[in-house]
């Protein structure tokens, strides 16, 4: 194993050092060491020639692995989901912290992709329940066998099911939670090569220009709805935690959050009607 992990990295190191730097390589050792011992040795050199050329393609290495951390969940993903973000795993701790002590919750996810948001919170909550929602079937596949790995699949009911085709919430929730796609056209420029070219669009820009269009549908969803008391958390974009607070302070009591690199990442607001 010491012996295999040593002519590996060197491997690594010669195949991937042009294109990227030794702590990437080294980053990188952690995901293909594990691999390749469940591999015929035989085979590790024509193993590792693929694995570095998708990587030298900027294939992000979770969905060559087809796989994702996070938190404590080992995750799979494929090309129609979104790779779960360190921010995300955050809002998901604001959610855990804000209902500590309760364990009936009852929770809808618009757009939940590999499903990351409800099995993460399952997981700490086991109690709880969820409806998480997707726009189509390869999606839901990829957040049902999460589920499922879990033994969360009979705590979380999928629906392929558009938000801009509902018309009212489910009226017994008490939390709902979106990380729908929020990143703006205008910058496309600034988003890396591997997220630009392997992550699904659908997931990262809006369908139109106006990249606002979800959180107003959600505000749309929430002042039609019935429901009393929601708690609605969201990531949002950086750049428009204003324009997004504006959008829900006069729906309820929102405050904006910031991630751990300091950008305006989430919006929390609690409806509370009489
Ligand atoms: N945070 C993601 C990114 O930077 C975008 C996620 C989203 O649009 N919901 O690529």
């Amino acid at each position: 194993m010491e012996k295999l992990s040593v002519t590996v990295k060197k491997k690594l190191e010669i195949l991937l050092i042009k294109d990227f730097s030794i702590d990437q390589i080294y980053a990188f050792s952690f995901w293909i060491l594990p691999h390749l011992e469940t591999f015929n040795p035989k085979y590790h050199d024509a193993e590792l020639t693929r694995i570095c050329q998708e990587l030298k393609n900027r294939k992000p290495i979770q969905y060559i692995f087809g796989l994702a951390f996070f938190g404590d969940l080992q995750l799979y993903v494929n090309l129609h989901t979104l790779i779960p973000r360190p921010e995300t795993e955050e809002l998901c701790q604001f959610i855990s912290v804000h209902f500590k002590d309760k364990d009936n919750i009852r929770g809808l996810d618009i757009g939940t992709g590999s499903g990351c948001i409800p099995i993460y919170l399952l997981s700490k909550h086991p109690h709880w329940k969820f409806e998480a929602m997707d726009i189509n079937a390869n999606i839901l596949d990829v957040a049902e066998s999460n589920a499922r790995k879990y033994g969360l699949h009979n705590s979380i009911y999928f629906h392929e099911l558009n938000v801009f085709t509902m018309t009212t919430l489910p009226n017994d929730i008490q939390l709902l939670v979106s990380n729908p796609p929020y990143v703006g056209r205008e910058e496309m420029e600034t988003l890396a090569t591997d997220v630009l070219n392997y992550e699904p669009h659908s997931a990262l820009f809006s369908p139109t220009p106006d990249s606002m269009l979800f959180y107003k549908k959600i505000a749309e969803l929430v002042s039609n709805s019935a429901i009393k008391k929601l708690s609605i958390w969201l990531e949002i974009n950086q750049y428009k935690g204003l324009e997004t607070l504006a959008l829900f302070e006069p729906i309820g009591e929102t405050k904006l959050h910031f991630d751990m690199s300091g950008n305006t990442r989430f919006l929390h607001c609690e409806i509370a009607r009489p």
